[in-house]
């Protein structure tokens, strides 16, 4: 299986080739030459969420460095579960993606990839610097998932005293191979550091630079896998097609649901649950493509004006009316995502992260006819009580706090001042360039 760029400026690479670089050198992303086709059947009855991922993903690293221990790699990558959970009378349910290591849909992403370039590293050779600017949620998972890899050494850029405390925590909990910097600038400084590391000539002569970043086809496939899994269960039980409203920004996981569904798995409709950032339910709607800078909402993993992935998805969908027909898409405001925590709380008891709520709303306005089509599942992407400050005032009591992140809390923490320039940042990285990569 080969990967092409979607801007067709650079050569077709393998699977490894595309997780260790991340975006293409044209600056596009990488998508595969081919589709796998696979059906129900497939996929042995019963099968485990990382068998699952395993078979789903097999044909994707096929003829791949990967694809023998790729077994191993989605049973460390999808260690934790992805319940489908009814929600009371609603009638739908929920795929809770938030049982990982930093109770957000981003550790199993992160954890195949942290996974597999492990097993890239060859013994003896300089490590891999993997940077981040943290973001999102993206920063957690990403730092979680290679703390302690071998080979592999991680930079965290954050915004200082732009962060909750609570993200804060989960980005300087960490140690061994991971630094966290705490910048003395904003979000877009982070950004700026690292894309400006990745071309500055001394740091590529000294370093293996990576990124983890959403756009990594190795973070984009183990997304599919949940997808496929919660589909495949409901095919067996109810003979039909599992439809999914899902929370979105980057469109990484939304598409990792289309890549699904278009291999073969009993997929029907799949809604994008936005929040005020409306660049794809305008397009949708049939307004030209009109990125916008971000604006900022409760639903702050979400908050992308420009997102990436619609790259990939115009790739598969060169039409824009088979586009149009693939998906279709909402915009749920504050004001909504507001109403519809306390309304969720008191109907059904459950307790939506600001990013679930989106989903639950759209699911909410669907007219009864369009929902009794389906089985309808919305994706809670993370735990509510990483938004504590939001939602506890909205429901009015405590939100339960899972263990997973109660551990996390329990961790010293350390992190480094940075000043926002590269030189600054080439200084920090190039220190301990030459130490000891393998981490004890
Ligand atoms: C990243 C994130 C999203 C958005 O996912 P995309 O793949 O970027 O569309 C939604 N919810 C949460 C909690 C996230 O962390």
């Amino acid at each position: 299986m080969q990967y092409r760029s979607t801007r067709g400026g650079s050569p077709a690479v393998t699977f490894s080739e595309a997780l260790l670089a991340g975006l293409a050198p044209d600056g596009g992303l990488y998508v595969p030459t081919e589709w796998p086709r696979l059906a129900p059947e497939d996929f042995v009855s019963g099968a485990s969420l990382p068998e699952i991922a395993h078979t789903l993903i097999s044909p994707f690293a096929a003829g791949d460095v990967l694809a023998a221990a790729l077994g191993d790699i989605t049973a460390d990558a999808c260690n934790f579960p992805a319940p489908l959970v009814p929600v009371g009378e609603a009638g739908y349910s929920v795929l809770e993606l938030f049982h990982g290591p930093t109770a957000a849909f981003k550790d199993f992403g992160a954890r195949f990839l942290a996974a597999s370039l492990a097993r890239l590293r060859p013994a003896g050779v300089r490590p891999l610097e993997i940077l981040v600017a943290a973001s999102g949620d993206t920063g957690g998972a990403v730092a979680a998932a290679f703390h302690r890899r071998p080979g592999i050494r991680v930079a965290v850029l954050f915004p200082e005293g732009l962060v909750s405390p609570a993200q804060e925590q989960q980005l300087t909990c960490w140690g061994d191979n991971v630094r966290a910097f705490a910048v003395q600038g904003s979000f877009d400084d982070c950004q700026r550091l690292v894309k400006a590391a990745f071309v500055d000539p001394a740091l590529r002569r000294e370093l293996d630079l990576s990124s983890a970043n959403s756009i990594n086809l190795g973070r984009l496939l183990p997304q599919a896998a949940y997808h496929a899994a919660t589909a495949l269960a409901v095919w067996r039980r109810e003979g039909r097609p599992a439809s999914f409203v899902i929370p979105s920004g980057n469109l990484g996981n939304a598409l990792a649901c289309i890549w699904a569904r278009h291999v073969g798995l009993p997929i029907g409709e799949i809604v994008l649950a936005h929040n005020a950032n409306r660049t794809v339910p305008d397009y949708l709607s049939g307004q030209p493509w009109q990125p916008r800078r971000s604006i900022a909402t409760l639903a702050s993993a979400m908050d992308v004006g420009d997102p990436s992935n619609m790259e990939r998805l115009q790739a598969l969908y060169p039409q824009f009316a088979t586009l149009q027909a693939a998906v279709t898409g909402d915009v749920v405001d504050d004001a909504a995502i507001r109403r519809r925590i306390t309304a969720d709380h008191a109907a059904y008891g459950r307790i939506w992260c600001p990013h679930t709520a989106t989903a639950a709303e759209v699911m909410a306005r669907m007219p009864a006819a369009r929902k009794a089509g389906s089985a309808w599942v919305i994706v809670a992407t993370a735990h509510p009580a990483k938004f504590r400050e939001i939602v506890e005032p909205l429901i009015g009591c405590a939100v339960p706090i899972p263990a997973s992140l109660a551990r996390l809390h329990e961790r010293p923490t350390s992190k480094e001042p940075l000043a926002p320039q590269l030189d600054a940042l080439r200084r920090a990285l190039l220190a301990t360039a030459h130490t000891a990569g393998a981490p004890t």
